[in-house]
């Protein structure tokens, strides 16, 4: 792959599944700005904030803390001052206060700064995110944006955590899911949406399996 396919849409469509296997395919680079907006809000309920806190201190810490994003589609990671913090930046704690963290516009400008650094370094690269056609990359070859209804990604939401051990209450996966479409489609600053060049593909219906080959043919086309 040459060039960057932007991977955006809510959380629950099957995004970091398909995007790292995509990016495998392709031997192409994996990045996961998800990841990086969860480092940021680790960083600062480690600091003592909470989602609560003024924006401006949300910002400083955000903007000293030490992220950095491991590419490789067959290991993504992503290090908070050198640890890695793969696991607890998806526990509740983090996703529970990520969209208040994500809203700020100073955190927003200096992700996408760094995103846009790991882009230029890359030769071939797939970027998912909430934000990439329209923002990171409003060039990218290929845009695409996937959606599925509430119930089936929270559906989804559910089996990620049981298999990573971590405890699932199907009520609670489909109100977090409500709750984080609200915020992240209403905060002022890049609000989620589909770029107006982006396929939109709706997985309700497809599998894994499905949404892989309809990507891959639209990369080789
Ligand atoms: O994709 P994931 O669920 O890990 O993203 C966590 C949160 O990070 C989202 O709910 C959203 O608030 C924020 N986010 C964002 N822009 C991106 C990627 C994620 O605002 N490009």
């Amino acid at each position: 792959l040459h060039g960057v396919v932007a991977m955006d849409g809510p959380s629950g469509t099957g995004k970091s599944t398909v995007s790292r296997r995509l990016a495998r395919e392709l031997q192409a680079d994996y990045l996961d700005t998800g990841a990086m907006y969860r480092a940021v809000t680790l960083a600062c309920l480690r600091a003592g904030l909470t989602a609560e806190s003024p924006a401006e201190e949300i910002t400083k810490v955000a903007l000293s803390a030490g992220i950095e994003s491991v590419t490789d589609p067959a290991a993504p990671r992503i290090l908070l001052e050198g640890e890695d913090v793969e696991a607890e930046i998806r526990g509740e704690a983090v996703t529970k206060a990520v969209s208040a963290v994500s809203a700020v516009p100073e955190v927003r400008a200096a992700l996408v700064a760094r995103q846009q650094a790991s882009i230029a370094a890359a030769s071939g690269i797939v970027v998912e995110g909430r934000d990439i056609g329209s923002v990171v990359a409003p060039d990218a070859g290929l845009k695409i944006y996937l959606t599925a209804s509430e119930e089936v990604r929270a559906a989804r939401r559910n089996r990620q955590d049981l298999r990573a051990g971590r405890t699932a209450d199907a009520a609670a996966t489909l109100a977090d899911v409500q709750r984080r479409d609200r915020l992240d489609s209403t905060r002022k600053t890049s609000p989620l949406h589909a770029a107006p060049d982006a396929l939109v593909l709706d997985t309700d219906e497809l599998s894994v399996e499905q949404v892989h080959t309809a990507l891959l043919a639209l990369v080789e086309e």
